[in-house]
């Protein structure tokens, strides 16, 4: 019987459930959005099938049309095989982890990492029997080096780090991860695969908060794992054994049934559905409507973010501005070599007033938004000492450039003489603030050495 001739002798009640459920086969321009928990199979065996091998799709948490044309979109945008979007960038980090330790495994990171990763790793990875070592200088590959074992599985490092806008050397790092047999990872969020795609230097795996500049419209959290599809699970099975061996009732391996994709088969088969962090099919839609225009906002925005970083250098207010494309950044030489298109638009610069003049700063913009986000195409400010960076002790946060003073900017795509005219009045009030009592008492007049002393 067919749906209609169903709903034709239905009572009201299930008409309700039930009518209107025909729809044409129009060819929708944009990605359809796929509203939905599950799907009808067609067939007794479809669905058989579906169980046995994952074709098609069954239901949302293991597979969606909308998510799928996204995570088709992001592979190729980062260069890589194969992707798995989830509902956040944490949730991005977390199952590009779990994908690749296990109890007793070691994990080396950037000391130069977000704030959620690096509570992941210490507080929550560490209670499964995770342990993990922090590089600080992370252009020194000796310090990698140093800091691998025998139990390490990955390195973690991201493009671009907050606050001092280090950039990290892929090629380098990734170089090193290979005379381990391990793959390297990288959050990728602030440099985007407009300016910079780290497999096509030797990254294995690159994640993602898709809630930054990849939506860049601020409307929607996601995050992506984008694979490099290239596990060789006769060189690196050793390390891998999750990956390379049959599980308990014999079925074949990642590694049988996927080979170089063995790894994002096993994230998208084994971690994500399991661990839940499914995203909405309408996030994955959002997304997708952001990510289309993500060059042309990227190139854009950082554009701008060079002209006021250029700008505020200069301006007497400002002590410092942390910036890669400054030739004054000690990383310029390596974001000239290694970034395309523009050096991004997230940096950090710090006032001479300390914090009560990166107070005044924040409560005077008008056109600048004071919020914790980043990569959307408003421009938005944040003091990390007192938000992002609280939880550390003061010479912990100046070691990572966060002074009483310093302010992080994300650029947006306004007008860069409109935003310009609203940072010289928030520095205006940051100057009156300086000179006041306050400022004079506070901690805000103190050297960065007088703090680490
Ligand atoms: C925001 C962010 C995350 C976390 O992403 P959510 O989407 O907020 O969960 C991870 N890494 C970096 C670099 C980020 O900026």
């Amino acid at each position: 019987m067919t749906e209609h001739a169903a709903h034709t002798e239905a009572s009201f009640d299930t008409r309700a459930a039930h009518a209107g459920a025909e729809w044409s086969d129009a060819a929708s321009r944009t990605v359809p959005l796929y509203l939905t928990a599950g799907f009808r199979f067609d067939a007794f065996d479809t669905a058989a099938e579906h169980f046995a091998t994952g074709a098609g799709f069954g239901y949302t948490r293991t597979g969606n049309p909308t998510v799928s044309a996204l995570e088709q979109k992001l592979a190729t945008l980062e260069s890589g095989a194969e992707a798995v979007f989830l509902a956040s960038g944490q949730a991005a980090v977390t199952t590009a982890l779990l994908t690749l330790l296990s109890a007793g495994d070691h994990i080396v990171l950037s000391a130069h990492i977000y704030e959620g990763t690096r509570g992941l790793v210490f507080d929550n990875l560490s209670r499964l029997g995770i342990t993990a070592t922090l590089v600080d200088e992370i252009s020194d590959p000796d310090a990698w080096r140093r800091a691998t074992r025998r139990e390490t599985r990955a390195y973690f490092a991201e493009s671009i780090a907050n606050a001092r806008n280090d950039i990290l050397d892929v090629a380098l790092v990734a170089g090193v991860a290979d005379e381990f047999g391990i793959p390297l990872v990288v959050d990728n969020t602030f440099a985007t695969p407009a300016l910079l795609r780290p497999i096509e230097h030797g990254a294995a795996i690159v994640v993602h908060s898709a809630s930054k500049f990849l939506g860049g419209h601020g409307a929607a959290l996601g995050g992506v794992i984008v694979d490099d599809g290239r596990f060789d699970g006769v060189t690196a099975g050793r390390l891998f054994p999750h990956l390379v061996e049959r599980n308990a009732s014999g079925a074949p391996s990642p590694w049988e049934r996927h080979g170089g994709r063995a790894r994002i088969a096993y994230a998208r088969e084994t971690v994500a559905p399991r661990f839940g962090a499914t995203p909405s099919p309408f996030n994955a839609f959002l997304v997708g409507q952001g990510a289309e225009t993500l060059g042309l906002r990227v190139r854009h925005q950082s554009a701008g973010a060079l002209a006021l970083a250029t700008w505020l250098e200069e301006q007497p207010e400002v002590a410092s501005v942390d910036y890669a494309g400054l030739p004054t950044h000690p990383d310029h030489d390596l974001a000239v070599r290694q970034l395309q298109g523009g050096f991004g638009s997230v940096f950090a610069f710090t006032l001479n007033g300390g914090e009560p003049a990166a107070r005044a700063f924040v409560e005077a913009v008008q056109l600048v938004t004071h919020m914790t986000h980043l990569g959307d195409v408003r421009t938005l400010v944040l003091h990390p000492a007192s938000t992002s960076h609280s939880g550390h002790a003061e010479s912990e946060r100046v070691r990572r450039g966060v002074l009483p003073g310093t302010l992080r900017l994300s650029i947006g795509i306004e007008d860069v003489d409109d935003l310009r005219r609203d940072l010289a009045r928030a520095l205006a009030a940051a100057g009156a603030a300086s000179g006041s009592p306050a400022a004079v008492a506070g901690s805000g007049d103190r050297s960065t050495e007088e703090i680490l002393a």
